[in-house]
This record gives structure tokens, C-alpha cells and sequence, in this order.
């Protein structure tokens, strides 16, 4: 049975980056300010909500290809690209690019929505299956693209890519992935290209000096931080501190084959970097990233929101605290458009009253309930630490024998 709405009692909300101890109420896959007619309501006292998480580099359909055994670190992402051709022809490498893209982008998706990750950059060709009904995560639509300066035969070419553009649209293109000149010399190219803007979204910067830094946030445009994916392939990554400060830092995980294994890993990388605190940190993937990439329904869980969230164990002090340096099998729950897709066994009346049907899974080690259109085998076959739990067998009986009849 369906519920008209759900409200959400006793928890700390995060709501546009503060706290907040007012119930949360959703319907019709939005956060309301008022609830009419029947409401399940759901005890959270002792947790925190916050809002689903935004990923803002992504190349989903890469996730279970097998990074590069070794050469890192490389002077930039060019040399990483050379080195990789080879990689091309190891045979766990062409078994993996053997599974259909349809599977590998849904996949992608999967490893965001396990880690509460509720909406992803993809920085790759649109693809159809994006567009289907039960995609694991939303998306970032409406923005346009180019891939590198250095890397012209893929992705929409730079100038006219960026003048189609509307203003306030992001553009987004890789920029300065390295530590040597070709990286460093980017920036000056962008801007000469008349590239650099207020919608200008650059992935990596690593090679950005803090002249160039200084340059980005001048022209009202914003960098993608994924330091994992820096340190695994240049052996270091940017100063965030400054582009932070300035807001104009978002995160991102990057795939795998480079990047760490989810966003709340990068989290904890961010945090760990000790530049700001967990509560910025938090900003990163929430607040910031919808207003820089221009997701205003995205990020904030106030009314007429997405009901797009994450609940967890309320662990003190700042509430941002309860979320940064979480691994994904401690999230209690993931809700996307007011609905749980996979949380602890104890929130199987949500899945019920939201005529969700759920599988029993272990998602590294640790019992879950998964919605079952996300428990398709063949996903799961690709996501390590998911597991289907089997059902008990049905008894086998072993025959009757009567007394007395041999
Ligand atoms: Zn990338």
C-alpha cells in the first residue's frame, strides 16, 4: 500500500548546510513544507538526514574496467591515455569492456547510489540508457562539454562546444591533469580560446598555479577536485584552500580506473587534507555543488526539493561530522525521490508503506535491504562487496515410510 506521505520525526536534518531538529516531510518524491491526507510517519530519533550527495566528475561507464598495474605517477593525463593503449589488450581489460555499456553505465551508477550518491556528472557522450525510468541515480542534463585540450578526437570540439553553450549552463572540460608544462600551460590556452567563464567547470587543475587560481576565480568560473584520481596517477593534486575559500570548489570521484572507490571516500580524502572542516566538506558535494552546477533542487532538502537523501547514525557535534569519513555500508539508508533503494533491514516497513519491493543483500559484509530493480544479478556481478543473499532452500522432505510395510 502506498502512502500519501511520509514524515520523517526526531532526526537532525542538514537543510541548506544547518541543522535543523523540524520533521522532514516528503510526497510525491519532493521534500513539502505541509503534509495532507494519510502520513507514515518514521521514528529517527538518535540520526541524521542529509541530502543526497552530488558527484561532479564521473565517467560512469568505466567503473569496472581494471585500472593501469603501474607507471603512475605521469607528468599529465595525456601520458596516462599513451600508457593505457596497451592496457587495452590485457584480457581482464577486454572482458570487462566485453560487458554491454548499458550494464557498465548502470553499474556506474550503482557504485554513486550505494554511497549515497544521489546525482552525477557524466563526462562522456549522452547515452540512452540515462534517460530510462528506474536509472539508479539522477543527472546532471542540460550542460555542455568537451573533454581536453590535449585530446581533440573525443568529445564535442572546445570552441564551438563551449559558444553553444548557454551561459547559464555549466561547461565543463578536463584542464591542467598534470604537474609539468603541457598541464600548466592550459589555463593560458582556455582563456585564450575565450573558454574561461562564469559556467566554466574544470576538471582536475592540478597543474594550476595560484596565479592561475587566482585567474579561475576572476572569471567566476569553479574547479572539480578529485584527489584520489590526482594522487593515483600525478602523485599529488591541487591546493583546494583558496577555490574553496572563493566558492568555486566542487568534488568528484572520477571512474575507478583512476579514482577512489566512492564519493564518501573522497569525502574523507577531502577531510583528511585538513585544508577545511567536515561541515565545508559536506558543502563540497551538497550546497555548493548544486549552485555551482545549477541544480537548485538539488543539495538543500528544502520544500519543493528532491527528496533525494541519505540517513545515518547521528554521531554529535556538527551534524556534517555524522556523514564525512563514513564508509558506504554505514549509511542507514538511501532514499532517492523520496523512496529507500537500499538501507538496513530495520527500514523494510519504508520499503513496504512505499510499495517498494526489496532483496535481502550484504553490502560489504553487512545485511541490507536492496529495491529489486536495482538487484538485477548481472549488476550486481559487477559490484564488489553487493551480494545477493540467498533464500533459504525449501526443506527437502525426506520420504515417509510407514512401520510396518517392508
Ligand atoms: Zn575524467
Amino acid at each position: 500500500m502506498t502512502a500519501f506521505g511520509i514524515r520523517l520525526r526526531g532526526a537532525r536534518t542538514i537543510v541548506a548546510g544547518d541543522a535543523s531538529r523540524a520533521p522532514l516531510s516528503i510526497a510525491g518524491g519532493r521534500i513539502r513544507a505541509t503534509l495532507r491526507g494519510r502520513v507514515h510517519r518514521i521514528d529517527l530519533r538518535d540520526h541524521v538526514i542529509a541530502p543526497g550527495l552530488i558527484n561532479a566528475h564521473e565517467h560512469l561507464h568505466l567503473n569496472a574496467v581494471p585500472p593501469l598495474p603501474a607507471g603512475a605517477p605521469f607528468p599529465n593525463s595525456y601520458a596516462w591515455i599513451a600508457a593505457f593503449r596497451s592496457h587495452f589488450g590485457d584480457p581482464a581489460v577486454v572482458a570487462a569492456l566485453a560487458v554491454p555499456k548499458t550494464l557498465r553505465m548502470r553499474h556506474g551508477a550503482l557504485k554513486n547510489l550505494l554511497a549515497g550518491t544521489t546525482c552525477v556528472v557524466h563526462h562522456d557522450p549522452w547515452h540512452p540508457v540515462l534517460d530510462t525510468p528506474d536509472f539508479p541515480v539522477g543527472l546532471l542534463r542540460e550542460y555542455g562539454w568537451s573533454y581536453a585540450l590535449g585530446w581533440p578526437d573525443y568529445g564535442p570540439p572546445v570552441k564551438p562546444s563551449f559558444a553553444a553553450t548557454p551561459a547559464d549552463r555549466p561547461w565543463m572540460i578536463h584542464l591542467a591533469e598534470g604537474t609539468d608544462k603541457t598541464a600548466q600551460a592550459e589555463l593560458a590556452q582556455l582563456d585564450a580560446l575565450g573558454c574561461l567563464a562564469p559556467n566554466s567547470v574544470l576538471v582536475h587543475g592540478v597543474g594550476l598555479r595560484a596565479r592561475d587560481i587566482e585567474r579561475v576565480i576572476d572569471s567566476g568560473g569553479a574547479v572539480v577536485w578529485c584527489p584520489t584520481s590526482n594522487r593515483n596517477l600525478l602523485g599529488r593534486t591541487l591546493d583546494p584552500g583558496r577555490l574553496q575559500a572563493a566558492g568555486r570548489l566542487l568534488l568528484g570521484t572520477d571512474s575507478r580506473l583512476s579514482g577512489a572507490r566512492d564519493l564518501l571516500e573522497e569525502l574523507r580524502a577531502a577531510a583528511a587534507a585538513a585544508v577545511f572542516g567536515a561541515r565545508e566538506a559536506l558543502a563540497l558535494v551538497t550546497t555548493e555543488a548544486a549552485r555551482i552546477l545549477r541544480l537548485p533542487r538539488h543539495g538543500a532538502l528544502a520544500p519543493g526539493d528532491r527528496a533525494d537523501l541519505l540517513i545515518v547514525a547521528d554521531r554529535g557535534g556538527d551534524a556534517a561530522r555524522s556523514v564525512v569519513g563514513l564508509r558506504r555500508a554505514q549509511i542507514r539508508a538511501v532514499v532517492r525521490d523520496g523512496v529507500p533503494r537500499i538501507a538496513d533491514p530495520d527500514f523494510a516497513d519504508w520499503f513496504a508503506a512505499a510499495g517498494v519491493d526489496a532483496v535481502p543483500v550484504t553490502l560489504d559484509g553487512k545485511p541490507k535491504l536492496l529495491a529489486r530493480v536495482l538487484a538485477d544479478p548481472a549488476l550486481l556481478e559487477l559490484e564488489r562487496g553487493l551480494e545477493l543473499v540467498a533464500r533459504p532452500a525449501a526443506p527437502v522432505l525426506e520420504p515417509v515410510v510407514a512401520e510396518g510395510t517392508c
